[in-house]
């Protein structure tokens, strides 16, 4: 039997009797982006649709930005059931869309498509995903957290910063190295935080430049850390925070999972706090996209195993 590309392309999409001849199951479900090798997400969904007898093949398909439109007409004409998206078509593939979740259009990002009666509804399942996350690794709920994000004027901090407004988390602060992106998220979340708690909206919600000296006198009064920067994938990148600020009540989540245990976590860990890398986050964000492609619940340990393989 034939074996599945590594990674297909648009030229494939066009040519696509051919490019799949002797798969079995099809594929019918991908994750798009540029680049993609990378993704471990068909080592998490395949196992998946296996354990659920669902007769499907998840594949990677690199499609540029100007491929995008085409793309989504073909794999509709393909009979697709659905599209994990990642960097850079977050936001591009939010506006080729027939109909948006609303958590999706708040966040202007969609990284979940489901192709359904000739419409192309699209989701996002990074924020509820780095809800069950932190769950899974604290066995805490959002609501009740005092939260900094640290890069929150990126793609990644803003999804997580509105499902923690959305949540009604205790107090959210929101640093990133370009004050004003994390300014004016500020004060668009500034609505969910005017509800009838003791303390100001000012004091439950604020920005900071990541580099601001003030941040670390307000980490006695956090629970929840989050660096959703880029740093701490390479061992050569700066700390997302000093290192020695971390104290024993505080709650890391690093959004990075490559390595597995970052420079963040160990100074966490060296600290005395409690400290959890990305991979949760990727797992339950694949868990809630097959929630919206087959509206049933997802075979999670089939997929934390898949991941572990992937990863290995
Ligand atoms: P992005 O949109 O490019 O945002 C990058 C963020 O990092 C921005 O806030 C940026 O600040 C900040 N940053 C970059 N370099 C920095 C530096 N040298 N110093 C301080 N801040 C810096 O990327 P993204 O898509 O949000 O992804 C961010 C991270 O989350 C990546 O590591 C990604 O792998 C991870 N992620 C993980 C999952 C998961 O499932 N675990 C899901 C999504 C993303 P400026 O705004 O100032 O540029």
């Amino acid at each position: 039997m034939a074996d599945a590309k590594s990674v297909y392309t648009l030229a494939d999409l066009q040519n696509w009797p051919s490019a799949v001849e002797g798969l079995n199951p099809a594929p019918r479900l991908a994750v798009i982006g540029d680049p993609v090798e990378h993704s471990l997400s068909p080592g998490m969904h395949n196992p998946a649709l296996e354990a659920c007898g669902i007769d499907a093949r998840y594949v990677r398909v690199h499609l540029k930005d100007e491929e995008l439109e085409e793309a989504l007409k073909l794999f509709a004409e393909r009979d697709f059931i659905g599209l994990n998206v990642t960097i850079p078509h977050k936001v591009r593939i939010a506006e080729l869309m027939d109909h948006l979740d609303p958590l999706a259009k708040r966040i202007g990002a969609v990284n979940t498509v489901l192709f359904e009666d000739q419409q192309l509804l699209g989701f996002n399942s990074d924020a509820p995903g780095f809800q069950r996350a932190i769950r899974e690794e604290f066995y805490v709920d959002l609501q009740d957290m005092r939260i900094l994000i640290i890069g929150a004027g990126g793609g990644a901090g803003r999804a997580v910063a509105i499902q923690c407004a959305e949540e009604h988390c205790e107090r959210l602060l929101l640093a990133n190295r370009t004050l004003e992106k994390a300014e004016a998220l500020v004060e668009e979340l500034t609505p969910d935080f005017s509800d009838d708690r003791v303390s100001a909206p000012a004091e439950r919600l604020a920005a900071f430049s990541t580099d601001d000296p003030a941040l670390e006198e307000e980490l006695d009064q956090i629970d929840l850390i989050v660096n959703a920067t880029n740093l701490g994938m390479k061992r050569s990148d700066p700390d997302p925070l000093p290192r020695g600020v971390l104290q024993p009540h505080h709650l890391v989540y690093d959004m990075v999972y490559s390595p597995p245990t970052t420079r963040l976590m160990e100074s966490a860990r060296n600290d005395g706090a409690r400290a959890a890398n990305g991979l949760s986050m990727l797992l339950w964000q694949g868990a809630v996209s097959f929630e919206y492609w087959f509206n049933r619940e997802a075979p999670v340990s089939a997929m934390r195993e898949g991941l572990k393989s992937a990863l290995s």
